[in-house]
């Protein structure tokens, strides 16, 4: 069985709640980094660990920690980002809605570190039952001494507020996340500023992700060092992965960041293989905005070596040849499944997301969607697939924030795995509607006409 840090305990019954939570261990790293070191000492074993972002950037979270800018007599504030959105991806969720104190003792130590005395959850709205979870333990960690004034008789004061998102995909950005708590429209900033000098109402703010803040319980527990043993390379620790699509044993999994793409989707510690025996065709293995990878160059990279589930191997080949980490979340597809409605789809959604302010984003995410859509429903041409991969090329790298890549990616990289699958359905135009279980009523009403000019 593989090494757990985080679901460890998640088997135990009622663990949701604080005595059971207490009784099996919990709150000993908040005790051991409030009594016994200094916020100093914290943010250096997060360092000495390893530990990356479990959101999707993979960015290093001591050194983020260590960006936080300390101006005199200015506060600072962590913000929990839970706005778990991404499409594929749920694993925070489980976090949150089974152990929810882990979170809260996460973010005890890390808001001591960072010297924060306010912190915001900030979770989706669509996640509407998991707020009262976390404000069910929120209350038993006041009435037990874990938050409020003087928290253990340390003089550390903390008080955690959790804010509840309106559905918006974008706030999961954190200077959109930051807008939103402010109470304004979620739309993402220009940086810099960074949020680590003027984040939440222009104060220094760290924004973390709800895993991220969970791992520093075992960081503290058994040390950065030793946190460090686990995983390979620059992928140190665990990571939880949310898996889903064509797999025998969808689900939330906690890996050791030392064993391959194979063993996870076949073995049957893991995701038990492909349902009646199909064959794989493909895999998003990091969240929806992350590029598919068909079956021959996701089990074994472009050098011929095994891919493993690791920050490095995934990324191995950069976009040409590989994926990445991103989210965690793992969807899989076997042989049925059509990689051009798939593409399609996110199209949708990402053009839904866009919110707006940059014209390559909000132009580009809605011709993507029209001609995939023409294409879908049997009226597409045999250009449109180089109409395609041009509109994603002026959107990558030409936006305020991520979503523009995040919407590219997709299709380009379904147009570099899988062009002869675009061109069958060009060319076979009824078939591939029939194929498509005849969703016609995805049919757009508004004509594909010279996209190139709008973007
Ligand atoms: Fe908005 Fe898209 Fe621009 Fe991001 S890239 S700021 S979502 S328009």
């Amino acid at each position: 069985m593989g090494r757990k840090l985080l679901l460890d305990k998640a088997h135990i019954e009622g663990i949701r709640y604080y005595d059971v939570y207490r009784k099996n261990g919990g709150y000993a790293a908040a005790e051991k980094a409030l009594k016994s070191m200094s916020p100093d000492l914290v943010t250096e074993e997060v360092k000495k660990s390893g530990l990356r972002g479990r959101g999707g950037a993979g960015f290093p979270t001591g050194l983020k920690w260590s960006f936080l800018a300390k101006p005199e007599g200015v506060p600072r504030y962590l913000v929990c980002n839970a706005d778990e959105s991404e499409p594929g991806t749920f694993k925070d969720r489980y976090l949150m809605e089974f152990i929810p104190h882990l979170l809260i003792e996460g973010l005890l130590i890390s808001s001591f570190a960072l010297g924060a005395n306010r912190t915001y959850i900030y979770i989706r709205g669509e996640y509407a039952w998991i707020p009262d979870i976390l404000e069910e333990a929120i209350a038993e960690a006041h009435k037990n001494g874990w938050l409020g004034k003087n928290i253990q008789g340390t003089g550390f004061d903390l008080d955690i507020y959790v804010q509840r998102g309106a559905g918006a995909y974008i706030c999961g950005e954190e200077t959109a996340l930051i807008e939103s708590l402010e109470g304004k429209r979620g739309n993402p900033r220009i940086k810099p500023p960074f949020p680590a000098v003027k984040g939440l109402w222009q104060c220094p703010t760290v924004v973390n992700n709800v895993e991220t803040l969970a791992a520093v319980v075992p960081i503290i527990n058994i040390g950065g060092d030793e946190y460090a043993k686990y995983g390979t390379g620059k992928s140190t620790g665990t990571k939880l992965i949310s898996a889903c699509g064509n797999l025998n044993k969808p689900g939330v999994y906690e890996i050791d960041m030392s064993i391959s793409v194979e063993e996870f989707i076949y073995s049957d510690e893991y995701c038990g293989g492909i349902p009646n025996g199909k064959r794989l065709k493909a895999c998003i293995p990091g969240g929806s905005s992350v590029p598919i990878l068909p079956a021959n160059l996701l089990l074994k990279t472009a050098k011929g070596e095994q891919r493993m589930m690791t920050y490095e191997s995934l990324n191995d080949g950069g976009f040409a040849t590989g994926s990445m980490m991103g989210s965690g979340g793992f969807i899989v597809l076997d042989e049925d499944q059509c990689v051009v409605r798939h593409t399609m789809s996110l199209a949708r959604f990402y053009h839904h997301e866009s919110c707006g302010q940059c014209s390559p984003c909000r132009e580009g995410t809605g011709w993507m969607k029209k001609v995939l859509l023409n294409i879908e429903n049997g009226k597409g041409k045999e250009s449109d697939i180089d109409l395609l991969w041009d509109i994603q090329r002026r959107i990558e790298g030409n936006t305020i924030c991520p979503l523009g890549d995040a919407a590219a990616w997709p299709v380009a990289a379904a147009i570099r795995h899988f062009r002869d699958e675009f061109e069958w359905h060009v060319r076979h135009p009824e078939e591939a509607v029939k194929r498509n279980f005849g969703l016609a009523h995805y049919a757009d009403p508004l004509p594909v006409a010279a996209p190139a000019a709008a973007v």
